[in-house]
Protein backbone atom coordinates (compact mmCIF):
# COMPACT_ATOMS: atom_id res chain seq x y z
CA UNK A 1 0.00 0.00 0.00
CA UNK A 2 2.63 2.44 1.19
CA UNK A 3 5.50 0.51 -1.02
CA UNK A 4 8.23 2.92 -1.40
CA UNK A 5 7.21 5.42 0.68
CA UNK A 6 9.66 5.86 3.99
CA UNK A 7 7.13 7.01 6.77
CA UNK A 8 9.76 9.09 9.62
CA UNK A 9 7.84 9.02 12.82
CA UNK A 10 9.52 11.06 15.58
CA UNK A 11 8.16 9.84 19.07
CA UNK A 12 8.40 12.63 21.73
CA UNK A 13 8.47 11.11 25.53
CA UNK A 14 7.50 13.56 28.19
CA UNK A 15 8.27 12.44 32.16
CA UNK A 16 5.97 11.73 34.69
CA UNK A 17 8.46 11.46 37.16
CA UNK A 18 11.66 10.53 38.65
CA UNK A 19 13.68 7.45 39.95
CA UNK A 20 15.63 8.53 43.42
CA UNK A 21 18.08 6.65 44.89
CA UNK A 22 21.35 6.57 46.35
CA UNK A 23 23.04 4.88 42.97
CA UNK A 24 24.49 7.94 41.29
CA UNK A 25 27.13 5.99 38.92
CA UNK A 26 26.41 2.38 36.10
CA UNK A 27 26.65 -0.62 38.38
CA UNK A 28 25.60 -4.10 38.22
CA UNK A 29 22.24 -4.17 37.69
CA UNK A 30 21.57 -6.40 40.79
CA UNK A 31 22.94 -4.23 43.01
CA UNK A 32 20.73 -1.62 42.11
CA UNK A 33 18.12 -3.46 42.27
CA UNK A 34 18.90 -4.02 46.04
CA UNK A 35 18.41 -0.43 47.19
CA UNK A 36 14.82 0.61 47.63
CA UNK A 37 13.95 3.57 45.35
CA UNK A 38 10.98 6.16 45.38
CA UNK A 39 9.44 7.17 42.59
CA UNK A 40 8.60 10.49 42.41
CA UNK A 41 5.75 11.00 40.24
CA UNK A 42 5.07 14.49 38.73
CA UNK A 43 1.86 16.88 40.58
CA UNK A 44 0.20 17.17 36.91
CA UNK A 45 0.14 13.12 36.60
CA UNK A 46 -0.53 12.46 40.76
CA UNK A 47 -4.37 11.70 39.74
CA UNK A 48 -3.20 8.70 37.80
CA UNK A 49 -1.90 6.76 40.94
CA UNK A 50 -5.42 6.55 41.77
CA UNK A 51 -5.59 2.76 43.13
CA UNK A 52 -1.91 1.71 42.66
CA UNK A 53 -1.94 0.74 45.72
CA UNK A 54 -3.82 -2.71 44.52
CA UNK A 55 -1.01 -3.43 42.55
CA UNK A 56 1.79 -5.48 44.31
CA UNK A 57 4.27 -5.27 40.89
CA UNK A 58 4.63 -2.58 38.46
CA UNK A 59 6.27 -2.27 35.59
CA UNK A 60 8.29 1.00 35.35
CA UNK A 61 9.50 2.22 31.93
CA UNK A 62 11.98 4.93 32.27
CA UNK A 63 15.20 6.40 30.32
CA UNK A 64 18.64 5.25 30.49
CA UNK A 65 19.21 8.81 30.60
CA UNK A 66 23.33 8.67 31.56
CA UNK A 67 23.86 5.97 28.48
CA UNK A 68 24.65 7.64 24.72
CA UNK A 69 26.06 4.84 23.00
CA UNK A 70 24.21 2.08 20.39
CA UNK A 71 25.34 -1.39 19.83
CA UNK A 72 23.11 -3.53 18.06
CA UNK A 73 25.28 -6.60 19.52
CA UNK A 74 25.95 -6.80 22.43
CA UNK A 75 28.39 -9.47 24.95
CA UNK A 76 26.33 -11.10 27.63
CA UNK A 77 27.79 -11.18 30.86
CA UNK A 78 27.42 -14.90 30.41
CA UNK A 79 30.21 -14.74 27.54
CA UNK A 80 28.07 -14.75 24.63
CA UNK A 81 27.62 -12.44 22.12
CA UNK A 82 23.99 -11.91 20.92
CA UNK A 83 21.67 -8.51 19.50
CA UNK A 84 20.56 -5.78 21.71
CA UNK A 85 16.83 -7.03 21.46
CA UNK A 86 17.86 -10.37 23.03
CA UNK A 87 19.21 -8.78 25.96
CA UNK A 88 18.76 -6.11 28.57
CA UNK A 89 21.62 -4.03 27.90
CA UNK A 90 21.26 -0.11 27.93
CA UNK A 91 23.06 0.50 24.95
CA UNK A 92 20.17 0.36 22.85
CA UNK A 93 18.09 2.36 20.15
CA UNK A 94 15.79 5.08 22.02
CA UNK A 95 17.61 3.92 25.67
CA UNK A 96 14.58 2.80 27.05
CA UNK A 97 14.64 0.53 30.36
CA UNK A 98 11.70 -1.49 31.57
CA UNK A 99 11.65 -3.16 34.74
CA UNK A 100 9.03 -5.07 37.02
CA UNK A 101 9.51 -3.62 40.85
CA UNK A 102 7.64 -4.47 43.55
CA UNK A 103 5.46 -1.72 45.19
CA UNK A 104 5.97 -1.09 49.14
CA UNK A 105 4.28 1.54 49.82
CA UNK A 106 2.58 4.67 48.76
CA UNK A 107 3.36 8.70 50.06
CA UNK A 108 1.28 11.07 48.52
CA UNK A 109 3.09 11.28 44.51
CA UNK A 110 6.02 9.10 46.07
CA UNK A 111 6.03 5.38 45.44
CA UNK A 112 8.17 3.61 47.39
CA UNK A 113 9.57 0.66 45.08
CA UNK A 114 11.69 -2.47 45.30
CA UNK A 115 13.75 -4.03 42.60
CA UNK A 116 14.51 -1.08 40.20
CA UNK A 117 17.36 -0.69 38.21
CA UNK A 118 17.19 2.27 37.33
CA UNK A 119 20.00 4.81 38.28
CA UNK A 120 19.53 8.00 40.69
CA UNK A 121 17.16 10.75 38.35
CA UNK A 122 16.34 8.42 36.04
CA UNK A 123 13.10 9.87 34.05
CA UNK A 124 10.26 7.73 34.51
CA UNK A 125 8.09 7.73 31.10
CA UNK A 126 5.40 5.44 32.09
CA UNK A 127 4.46 2.95 34.65
CA UNK A 128 1.48 0.40 34.36
CA UNK A 129 0.16 -2.73 36.53
CA UNK A 130 2.03 -5.47 35.79
CA UNK A 131 0.34 -8.84 33.87
CA UNK A 132 1.98 -11.66 34.36
CA UNK A 133 -0.43 -14.10 33.11
CA UNK A 134 2.41 -15.14 30.27
CA UNK A 135 3.96 -16.49 32.78
CA UNK A 136 1.56 -19.09 33.68
CA UNK A 137 1.17 -20.24 30.27
CA UNK A 138 4.62 -20.47 29.49
CA UNK A 139 7.98 -20.95 31.95
CA UNK A 140 9.52 -18.27 30.41
CA UNK A 141 12.27 -18.04 32.74
CA UNK A 142 13.22 -21.85 32.45
CA UNK A 143 13.51 -21.25 28.43
CA UNK A 144 16.07 -18.22 29.19
CA UNK A 145 17.53 -21.13 31.65
CA UNK A 146 17.76 -23.69 28.93
CA UNK A 147 19.63 -21.31 26.34
CA UNK A 148 21.99 -19.94 29.13
CA UNK A 149 22.14 -22.19 32.10
CA UNK A 150 24.75 -20.02 34.07
CA UNK A 151 22.45 -16.84 33.78
CA UNK A 152 21.51 -16.67 37.40
CA UNK A 153 24.51 -17.98 38.80
CA UNK A 154 26.09 -14.67 36.80
CA UNK A 155 23.52 -12.91 38.55
CA UNK A 156 24.68 -13.75 42.06
CA UNK A 157 27.97 -13.00 41.01
CA UNK A 158 27.14 -9.63 40.26
CA UNK A 159 25.06 -8.89 42.83
CA UNK A 160 28.05 -10.33 45.30
CA UNK A 161 25.05 -12.98 46.64
CA UNK A 162 28.46 -15.23 48.06
CA UNK A 163 25.52 -17.01 50.17
CA UNK A 164 22.99 -18.00 47.86
CA UNK A 165 26.56 -19.23 46.01
CA UNK A 166 27.43 -21.29 48.38
CA UNK A 167 24.49 -22.80 49.30
CA UNK A 168 24.21 -23.46 45.30
CA UNK A 169 27.67 -24.89 45.47
CA UNK A 170 27.07 -27.13 47.99
CA UNK A 171 24.67 -29.15 45.52
CA UNK A 172 28.07 -30.38 44.00
CA UNK A 173 30.54 -30.06 46.84
CA UNK A 174 28.24 -32.19 49.44
CA UNK A 175 27.92 -29.65 52.41
CA UNK A 176 28.56 -26.44 53.52
CA UNK A 177 32.05 -25.92 55.24
CA UNK A 178 34.63 -23.22 55.69
CA UNK A 179 36.91 -24.30 52.84
CA UNK A 180 34.07 -23.99 50.26
CA UNK A 181 33.46 -20.85 51.79
CA UNK A 182 37.15 -19.40 50.84
CA UNK A 183 36.59 -21.07 47.29
CA UNK A 184 33.38 -19.30 46.75
CA UNK A 185 34.63 -15.47 47.84
CA UNK A 186 38.10 -15.66 45.89
CA UNK A 187 36.37 -17.29 42.80
CA UNK A 188 33.81 -14.56 42.57
CA UNK A 189 36.25 -11.86 42.98
CA UNK A 190 38.29 -13.13 39.86
CA UNK A 191 34.72 -13.32 38.01
CA UNK A 192 33.78 -10.05 38.76
CA UNK A 193 37.22 -9.08 37.15
CA UNK A 194 36.52 -10.83 34.31
CA UNK A 195 32.92 -10.35 33.62
CA UNK A 196 33.23 -6.21 34.45
CA UNK A 197 36.39 -6.52 31.98
CA UNK A 198 34.31 -7.72 29.00
CA UNK A 199 35.85 -11.05 28.55
CA UNK A 200 34.59 -14.43 28.09
CA UNK A 201 34.80 -16.79 31.13
CA UNK A 202 34.62 -19.32 28.61
CA UNK A 203 38.03 -18.48 27.59
CA UNK A 204 39.63 -19.11 30.91
CA UNK A 205 40.77 -22.43 32.44
CA UNK A 206 41.06 -22.87 36.11
CA UNK A 207 44.31 -24.56 37.25
CA UNK A 208 44.21 -25.94 40.94
CA UNK A 209 46.62 -26.43 43.08
CA UNK A 210 44.84 -28.08 45.73
CA UNK A 211 42.67 -30.75 46.16
CA UNK A 212 40.28 -29.78 48.99
CA UNK A 213 36.94 -28.32 49.64
CA UNK A 214 38.16 -24.51 48.24
CA UNK A 215 38.24 -25.92 44.78
CA UNK A 216 34.61 -27.61 44.07
CA UNK A 217 34.08 -23.43 45.24
CA UNK A 218 35.65 -22.13 42.77
CA UNK A 219 34.89 -24.72 40.08
CA UNK A 220 30.94 -23.83 40.83
CA UNK A 221 31.43 -20.33 40.42
CA UNK A 222 33.94 -19.79 37.34
CA UNK A 223 32.12 -23.04 36.13
CA UNK A 224 35.27 -23.96 34.66
CA UNK A 225 34.54 -28.11 34.88
CA UNK A 226 36.64 -31.05 33.50
CA UNK A 227 33.87 -31.46 31.21
CA UNK A 228 34.37 -28.43 29.55
CA UNK A 229 37.82 -29.00 29.22
CA UNK A 230 38.72 -26.10 31.57
CA UNK A 231 40.03 -27.57 34.45
CA UNK A 232 43.70 -28.96 35.09
CA UNK A 233 44.41 -30.59 38.47
CA UNK A 234 48.05 -29.41 39.05
CA UNK A 235 50.28 -30.15 42.12
CA UNK A 236 47.94 -30.44 45.21
CA UNK A 237 49.24 -28.77 48.75
CA UNK A 238 49.58 -25.11 47.09
CA UNK A 239 46.64 -23.92 48.62
CA UNK A 240 45.99 -21.54 45.86
CA UNK A 241 44.08 -21.97 42.41
CA UNK A 242 44.27 -19.47 38.83
CA UNK A 243 42.12 -18.34 36.52
CA UNK A 244 43.73 -17.76 33.40
CA UNK A 245 43.38 -17.07 29.78
CA UNK A 246 45.41 -19.17 26.80
CA UNK A 247 47.65 -16.05 27.25
CA UNK A 248 48.69 -17.65 30.44
CA UNK A 249 46.99 -13.78 31.72
CA UNK A 250 44.29 -13.65 35.14
CA UNK A 251 44.16 -14.59 38.33
CA UNK A 252 46.31 -16.32 40.70
CA UNK A 253 44.09 -16.46 44.73
CA UNK A 254 46.00 -17.86 47.52
CA UNK A 255 44.83 -19.18 50.80
CA UNK A 256 46.88 -17.23 53.65
CA UNK A 257 48.10 -19.73 55.28
CA UNK A 258 46.99 -17.82 58.40
CA UNK A 259 43.43 -18.20 57.45
CA UNK A 260 42.75 -20.95 59.60
CA UNK A 261 43.86 -19.14 62.51
CA UNK A 262 41.83 -15.89 61.92
CA UNK A 263 38.35 -18.53 61.39
CA UNK A 264 39.02 -19.54 64.19
CA UNK A 265 39.88 -16.33 66.60
CA UNK A 266 36.99 -14.89 64.79
CA UNK A 267 34.25 -18.10 65.41
CA UNK A 268 32.30 -18.60 68.41
CA UNK A 269 33.03 -21.95 69.82
CA UNK A 270 30.07 -25.31 68.95
CA UNK A 271 29.44 -23.71 65.60
CA UNK A 272 28.30 -26.43 63.24
CA UNK A 273 30.14 -26.48 60.09
CA UNK A 274 27.05 -25.06 58.05
CA UNK A 275 26.86 -21.89 60.50
CA UNK A 276 30.99 -22.32 60.09
CA UNK A 277 30.75 -21.93 56.37
CA UNK A 278 28.11 -19.23 56.09
CA UNK A 279 30.14 -17.04 59.07
CA UNK A 280 33.59 -16.97 56.95
CA UNK A 281 31.60 -15.15 54.02
CA UNK A 282 31.25 -12.58 56.23
CA UNK A 283 34.60 -12.26 57.25
CA UNK A 284 37.55 -9.77 56.09
CA UNK A 285 38.49 -11.26 52.58
CA UNK A 286 42.17 -9.69 53.16
CA UNK A 287 42.57 -11.89 55.99
CA UNK A 288 41.64 -15.10 54.34
CA UNK A 289 42.92 -14.48 50.91
CA UNK A 290 45.17 -12.98 48.38
CA UNK A 291 44.16 -12.04 44.67
CA UNK A 292 46.66 -11.43 42.31
CA UNK A 293 46.96 -10.67 38.54
CA UNK A 294 49.29 -12.97 36.93
CA UNK A 295 50.91 -12.04 33.48
CA UNK A 296 52.07 -15.43 32.98
CA UNK A 297 51.63 -19.15 33.79
CA UNK A 298 53.57 -20.00 36.59
ZN1 LIG B 1 34.11 -29.26 52.44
Amino acid sequence: MFKGLTVLLMIVLEPIGYVRNACQESQAPEAIKKEISEIEILPGYAEGLRGIEQCEFLDMVFAFHQEKRTELQTRLRTGETTGVFASRSPRRPNHLGVTTVKLLGREGNILRVGGADALDGSPVVDIKYCDTSVLEWWSVHDSIRMSSPRVDIVGNIMAGDTRVLLLKAAQLHGHVCPGLALGVMGAVKVMQKVITSGEDIRDYTLFSGMQNCPIDGALFVTGCTPGTNRFVMGSPGNDCFYVMNKAGKGWKVTLKDTNREYIQRHLSDGLSPVARGLAVLDMDFDELLILEPVEEKQ
